[in-house]
């Protein structure tokens, strides 16, 4: 043993290794481009999944982090604080919403709106109303109760018996399936307005308001999953905006806090008359340094104009993916999704992860989803000329795998 090579980075880390972490590793982050630690310039069409909303060290959002960072991080929920107090507010009068619970990630935001959907038809003396009805291609974050949300076995398996009441993997997009699925245990429907990590998946256009329609036949609680399709993502500060209908409950993370860790379930008054006194807790959700950020990340979220220059952000860019695809046919099938909740569905020749490799190989980062799509998730931020640079690299990226296929194919013996 004394002779052993020295471990190479990846296997000698002490992070206990659920991860395959690309090779590259970053210093410091402006706007939509990231400086790796070798000095490389990279254009972040990830976002950190999505995060990273008004795009990496935004000054605005930097002042409000120094300066609540010097006066108070964190007293408790025991305390008055104002600055959850004002985001809260800002958060009800913006959406459907009356109330507001923050947490410390998506994962518990979907938590906190499933005890929500449950304890309401307690309190309303339908205790047997538990089971939520999710679907296929779901996520919902990895908790041993959002795994079982969600649509992967594979994220349940060996972490012994699934958490019950969830009614999985229910056709996603399919009113029928969903009303066929309703029975007189059921608590509510939780949906994604746009699958995410499933691979920007869209519904049909009717399909959230059938679900609404559904609800409402049946008393149940309609609870959306916008941790990923919110905070103005698809060119509407909540994705539901888009279809003219209003959800009972509501989970929010990730562009929240623009990277600080804060995400929040909101209510109306009504689904949430069970969440009284000592229902649920947190000790460091909506903390003052954590709603400071939040703060000003709405500040910049809700300036006049911001949403709409997303939406046509989002077209032009659409656009100009439209292109590209018409010039690599072998490499993209289609483009998905709203706003800058974008796919790009790849050819099942190309993987996804392949695809986001080629792409680190043009200092361009872009995550991987499920049905092989590359997702495009850039900061909400970026202008003409990033989407100019960022379909030059992809249409680089692009020719490199065709180069590859035709290289395989005259290797081939004939
Ligand atoms: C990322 C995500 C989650 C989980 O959020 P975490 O902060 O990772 O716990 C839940 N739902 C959706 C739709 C997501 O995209």
């Amino acid at each position: 043993m004394a002779d052993a090579a020295p471990a190479s980075p990846a296997t000698s880390s002490a992070m206990l290794p659920t991860y395959v972490r690309a090779p590259v590793s970053f210093a410091r982050g402006e706007g939509c481009w990231l400086e790796a630690t070798d000095g490389t310039r990279w254009l972040d069409f990830g976002a950190g999944i999505a995060v990273a909303s008004v795009g990496h060290s935004h000054p605005h959002v930097v002042a409000a982090l120094v300066e609540q960072g010097q006066k108070l991080w964190h007293v408790s929920n025991l305390y008055q604080i104002p600055q959850a107090e004002r985001l809260a507010r800002r958060l009800t009068d913006a959406t459907f919403a009356d109330y507001v619970f923050f947490t410390n990630s998506g994962a518990e935001a979907l938590e906190g709106a499933i005890k929500t959907a449950r304890k309401y038809h307690f309190a309303d003396g339908h205790p047997e109303k538990v089971e939520i009805i999710t679907f296929d291609g779901a996520f919902h974050g990895r908790t041993l109760s959002t795994i079982a949300a969600g649509g992967n076995d594979k994220y349940i398996e060996g972490f012994f018996a699934p958490v019950e009441g969830f009614h999985r993997k229910v056709a996603f997009g399919d009113i029928e399936a969903a009303k066929a699925a309703v029975n007189e245990r059921t608590a509510a429907i939780l949906v994604e307005p746009i699958q995410g990590e499933g691979g920007i998946r869209v519904p049909p256009q009717n399909f959230l308001r059938d679900l609404r329609n559904l609800c409402d036949e049946r008393h149940i609680l309609l609870a959306l999953d916008e941790v990923q399709s919110g905070m103005g993502r698809t060119g509407k500060l909540f994705a539901y905006m888009n279809s003219g209908i209003e959800p009972d409950i509501m989970s929010v993370a990730k562009g929240i806090g623009a990277g600080f860790p804060l995400g929040a379930f909101m209510t109306t008054k009504d689904a949430g008359k069970g969440m009284v006194v000592g229902t649920h807790g947190t000790t460091y959700g909506g903390n003052p340094l954590a709603t400071a950020v939040g703060n000003a990340v709405l500040d910049l979220i809700l300036a006049p104009g911001f949403l709409d220059n997303v939406a046509q952000t989002g077209l032009k860019l659409k656009q100009r993916l439209a292109q590209l695809v018409d010039a690599h046919p072998q490499v993209i099938a289609g483009i998905r999704g709203e706003g800058l909740l974008l796919g790009l569905k790849l050819r099942d020749e190309v993987a996804a992860g392949d695809f986001a490799a080629a792409l680190r190989s043009q200092h361009m980062l872009v995550i991987p989803a499920g049905e092989n799509v590359a997702r495009l998730l850039p900061p909400l931020t970026i202008g003409d000329q990033e989407i100019e640079e960022a379909v030059a690299r992809l249409d680089r990226a692009c020719a490199a795998i065709e180069k590859q296929f035709t290289a395989a194919k005259q290797e081939k013996p004939v």
